[in-house]
């Protein structure tokens, strides 16, 4: 494949741009490819190279590039009339009313821009309300680029886990180990009276797709409900795309406090949301006096598409076509480890997946049950099986990065290229992507 233009376009933008680029993630090696337009399930680079694209934006792209023609209307309806005002819309109503009328633990919402802007709003709300200032996160989880989640370590022995943040402020956050009960039961034995409330994604979908034992969030609901903490679950990713229009929690059957969502709700534009119980959400000024407040915050075209994009999700077969199509690339790319590299492991649910590497080939190749080793301690692969961020962390070498991704890449798919962030299936995907990608696995596995 021809990179000519892109290797142009990175050495300019390395020369205004950090990195090259405006997030991190995207500084793939030996550089990123520049994306000249997305058709469907597809973009195509600057040099005119078309790949399958299971990145999806990193989540928000429900409709892959083609948003269906309710969606599109409406965008362009609202961009006709003036892009956004500093004075609220009704069309901010109509969408918090859907989200209200869907996922049952939220009676009220608060649009802000970004995730990381809706879990930066939630810790403070949640101190707000409870006036502590502990928050328990999950070790290895991501919350976006936030003071308060950014931090690595033990109960006992943690701190920032990035340069820029200073020492005082990670004293505040107590990272735990997922999936581990008793760890959660500890921290609360110690600092119960100091937490305002646990910050967790119902299944941890930025580190590499790690789904919650049974049980497990119900552990921390009665934590939480026994020391007066809030319960956070972070559907930053899984809202609206695990459990359909439910969000995760239902599909777990676990009642957050407060929930923040951002990604799909805003069918393709920046967005954020914070909802929950309204005695909670009210604590934000102006009905409480917990400040929060944004320029662009429920702008009106984010608002259209967000609310356009549910809209069409609850009246088409959108939910039914991704998870079918997250299914066979679980099942085929699990087959395929399975005869060919039975050291990796595919993990996902409903339209998200992710082949992660483990640290060892198991002695008996047919142990693998495909990631449900994380959970099952009898498993024979129970051990191998990254179960933390650290352990993903520790399972990815350079394969990943180095080669694995480009080899995919050469193959024209186009996957995350961290062993962290997933991949998305799309409504605007087909069988024959997922039979390419298949084909692309089975020859650079
Ligand atoms: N929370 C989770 C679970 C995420 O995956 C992300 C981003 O990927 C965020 C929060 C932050 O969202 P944003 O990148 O829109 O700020």
């Amino acid at each position: 494949m021809n990179h000519e233009r892109s290797r142009g376009l990175y050495d300019r933008a390395l020369s205004v741009m950090p990195g090259g680029v405006n997030s991190s993630v995207r500084a793939n090696m030996p550089h990123p490819f520049f994306i000249e337009r997305g058709d469907g399930g597809h973009v195509i680079d600057a040099d005119g190279n078309r790949y399958v694209d299971w990145v999806m934006g990193y989540g928000p792209l429900l409709y892959g590039h083609d948003l269906p023609d309710p969606v599109e209307a409406a965008v362009q309806s609202h961009v006709a009339e003036g892009p956004m005002y500093g004075a609220p819309t009704e069309v901010e109503i109509e969408h918090a009313e859907f989200v209200a009328r869907h996922v049952p633990s939220v009676e009220s919402i608060r649009f802000v821009n970004s995730g990381t802007e809706a879990t930066v709003s939630a810790v403070r709300l949640a101190r707000g309300h409870t006036g502590r200032d502990k928050i328990v996160v999950m070790q290895g989880g991501y919350h976006g680029a936030q003071e308060s989640t950014l931090v690595e370590g033990s109960p006992e022995d943690h701190g920032p886990s990035t340069k820029g943040i200073p020492e005082e402020f990670a004293e505040h956050t107590l990272p735990i180990p997922f999936n581990d009960p008793q760890a959660a039961k500890e921290v609360f034995a110690e600092h119960g009276d100091d937490i305002a409330a646990v910050l967790v994604e119902p299944i941890l979908a930025n580190m590499g797709i790690v789904a919650p034992i049974d049980g497990y969030h119900e552990t921390l609901r009665d934590l939480c409900d026994d020391h007066g903490s809030l319960l956070i679950f972070d559907e930053v990713i899984t809202g609206f795309r695990v459990g359909g229009l439910g969000c995760a929690q239902s599909k777990f059957g676990v009642t957050p406090d407060v929930t923040t969502f951002g990604k799909i709700i805003g069918g393709g534009f920046p967005v954020g949301a914070i909802g929950g119980k309204a005695d909670i959400i009210e604590g934000f000024t102006p009905a409480g006096e917990v400040f929060q407040s944004g320029t662009f915050s429920g702008h009106p075209v984010t608002m259209a598409a967000g609310k356009a994009t549910l809209e069409y999700a609850a009246e088409n077969d959108v939910y039914e076509h991704v998870n079918r199509l997250g299914r066979k690339l679980r099942e085929g790319i699990s087959e395929i480890c399975a005869e060919r590299a039975p050291e990796y492991t595919v993990v996902g649910t409903d339209s998200m997946f992710k082949t992660v590497f483990t640290r060892d080939a198991p002695d008996d190749p047919d142990a693998c049950c495909a990631g449900g080793c994380r959970q099952d301690p009898d498993c024979a692969r129970y051990d191998a099986c990254p179960k933390t961020g650290a352990d993903v962390a520790a399972a990815a070498t350079d394969r990943w990065e180095r080669v694995f991704w480009q080899e995919m890449k050469d193959r024209g798919v186009f996957l995350t290229a961290n062993q962290y962030e997933c991949q998305f299936t799309s409504y605007a995907h087909t069988e024959e992507d997922v039979e390419r990608t298949l084909e692309a696995y089975r020859e650079a596995i």
